[in-house]
């Protein structure tokens, strides 16, 4: 299994749950970090199954996300999106890939309510730090409704 090509089904399937890293992690017992590096391909995780199962286990989530169906991260490399330290130019290269993107606006919109981390909305997790101090909003767990 290429660690690149698996962090990035990762990262799909855990924003098409509308699950922020910290959330998964917390899902399985790890920490953000971890699913971090899993994401951004810096390497396997070594109990796969284990995160297969919290994506398979996943509620139903009702809020309305269609936006990321048209998300064009959904095939691009997800170390692209969660730069490290020092990696300000793959931050800018997801910038140019989300400024193409239909759901842009939606997904700026979500990030700033809900993420800390990565490129989102065409947004560094630094700008949109800024905005939320400027707009005086508050980093929130996103709230789910859960099917039964
Ligand atoms: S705006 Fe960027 S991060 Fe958001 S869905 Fe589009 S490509 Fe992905």
């Amino acid at each position: 299994m290429n660690a690149y090509t698996y962090g990035r089904s990762i990262a799909q399937r855990r924003k098409a749950m509308g699950w922020t890293q910290s959330q998964l992690a917390e899902k399985i017992g790890v920490s953000q970090r971890a699913v971090e590096t899993w994401e951004r391909g810096i390497h396997l995780p070594l109990l796969p199954e284990i995160i297969e199962e919290a994506l398979k286990m996943s509620p139903r989530v009702v809020n309305d996300f269609r936006w990321q169906d048209d998300a064009l991260c959904k095939d691009k490399d997800p170390d692209l999106f969660f730069p490290g330290p020092g990696e300000s130019t793959m931050g800018k290269e997801a910038k140019e890939i989300c400024k193409k993107c239909p759901s842009v606006e939606p997904c700026r919109e979500w990030a700033i309510k809900h993420e800390a981390l990565g490129v989102w909305g065409a947004t560094t997790a630094r700008e949109r730090s800024r905005l939320r101090s400027k707009l005086n909003i508050r980093l929130e767990t996103p709230q789910f409704c859960y099917a039964g």
